[in-house]
């Protein structure tokens, strides 16, 4: 059935603060065609807090940070799932889904974080620190996660360490969230040079400079961001954590340390907050676009598949790190 004029109207008055109406033609048959191939193919969409506001306010049927997408994903009834994210993101929900299909729009949707750490990289790290549980952030492969005890986000990360019971930890493969989860318990953590090349460009200059030119501005930064970045921000969490801050506190004016689109989608919920915007952004989650999600639905690609024991061995540790 063809969607209406009024529903892709209706869905515009949402996103008009951050799309301006030049753009949204450009937007609005794609938006049209991918609702009604949802319905066709009972899809639904998953969109990660960095994906663009057109994709993330206009056909996403479940949103957030990695971890309320991992969760939420398993309460998914439809055939199939499109993952408008990162690659990582579609294998974990693959792992929490295996009998859906779980389609990404573009297998080049990759992550620096991800890309620097193999499974026989946590195999040597165990040999070195024999005994020693690992903690897998959950932008990894699935490869990496089946060599791991337990997966975490940067919501949970604290947590999730305290959870094992032991003095030593290894956390792979972000260092500035495993040192950053350092300064905030005694357990010695054990981490591996990873960077997210979004994160790790923000200095605390960058942050000096913006309370200069906006006095009284809010400072929120993400944990992947140096400790120095961190010790200067007014609060580090995660995109939920962050997106929650602005809720609660409403800052007359409040800059975002993390990925552009992040501020685009948090500032349609909060009219009110003037939101200051050097941000970066990630050339990965960027790759996802209406075009190909609409290619996706109508082609059924990319089809995500893990190797069944792989799967298993990862899914383990997602779903220890869901009970904690
Ligand atoms: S923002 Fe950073 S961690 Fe997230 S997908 Fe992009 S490179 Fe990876």
């Amino acid at each position: 059935m063809p969607v209406s004029i009024s529903t892709t109207a209706s869905l515009y008055d949402r996103v008009r603060r951050v799309i301006p109406p030049i753009e949204w033609p450009a937007f609005s048959d794609d938006i049209d065609a991918i609702l009604a191939l949802k319905r066709e193919r009972n899809a639904v969409i998953l969109a990660h807090n960095y994906q663009t506001p057109e994709i993330f306010h206009c056909v996403a049927d479940i949103v957030g940070d990695s971890l309320a997408l991992a969760r939420k994903a398993m309460s998914v009834e439809a055939d199939v799932i499109v993952l408008a994210g990162v690659h990582f993101m579609a294998e974990t929900a693959k792992l929490l889904n295996p009998g859906k299909t779980v389609l990404i729009p573009d297998l080049g949707a990759g992550c620096s974080l991800a890309d620097s750490i193999t499974a026989s990289d946590v195999r040597l790290m165990r040999q070195r620190y024999p005994g020693v549980p690992v903690v897998t952030y959950v932008n990894t492969s699935a490869a990496v996660k089946a060599e791991s005890d337990i997966c975490c986000t940067s919501g949970n990360a604290l947590a999730v360490v305290e959870s094992l019971g032991t003095p030593r930890v290894i956390m792979l493969p972000d260092e500035y969230l495993a040192r950053n989860i350092a300064a905030q318990t005694k357990i010695e953590i054990i981490a591996w040079k990873g960077h997210c090349e979004v994160h790790e460009r923000f200095t605390p200059a960058d942050i000096r400079e913006l309370r200069e030119a906006h006095p009284g501005v809010t400072v929120l930064a993400h944990p992947e961001c140096p400790p120095e970045v961190v010790a200067e921000a007014d609060f580090a969490g995660s995109t939920a954590a962050m997106s929650d801050y602005v809720g609660r506190h409403k800052p007359a004016r409040v800059v975002l340390m993390t990925e552009c689109s992040m501020s685009d989608n948090v500032a349609v919920e909060h009219p009110e907050v003037d939101f200051v915007r050097p941000c970066n952004l990630c050339p990965h989650m960027k790759r996802i676009t209406l075009p190909n999600i609409r290619a996706a639905l109508e082609e059924g690609r990319h089809v995500v598949t893990i190797d069944p024991d792989v799967a298993d061995r990862a899914r383990r540790a997602v779903e220890r790190m869901l009970a904690v």
